[in-house]
């Protein structure tokens, strides 16, 4: 069946690839949200499912300079939490 592959590119690696491996993070009213279904409106960014790519862009802020606002700590820990070691 005629499935379409949504891909998007990862704020830190760079790398383009399937939502699904990805985690796609919201702005909601100035707010950064996990959007864990890919469900919420708004401006999107996405990261691998992948420790070094969720470290890594909370060192360098991409999240931040993605959405164009501010990422809460706990978003990381969320994140670190749930989808650290669910890639490969
Ligand atoms: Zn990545």
């Amino acid at each position: 069946m005629g499935k379409i592959k949504v891909e998007r590119r990862c704020v830190f690696c760079r790398k383009v690839r399937s939502v699904t491996d990805l985690i796609r993070t919201a702005r909601v009213s100035e707010e950064t949200v996990l959007d864990r279904k890919g469900k919420v409106q708004g401006r999107g960014a996405y990261i691998c499912k992948d420790r070094k790519c969720i470290e890594g862009a909370k060192k360098t802020r991409g999240l931040e300079r993605s959405l164009k606002c501010r990422v809460g700590e706990d978003i990381y820990i969320d994140m670190l939490k749930e989808f650290a070691d669910e890639t490969r």
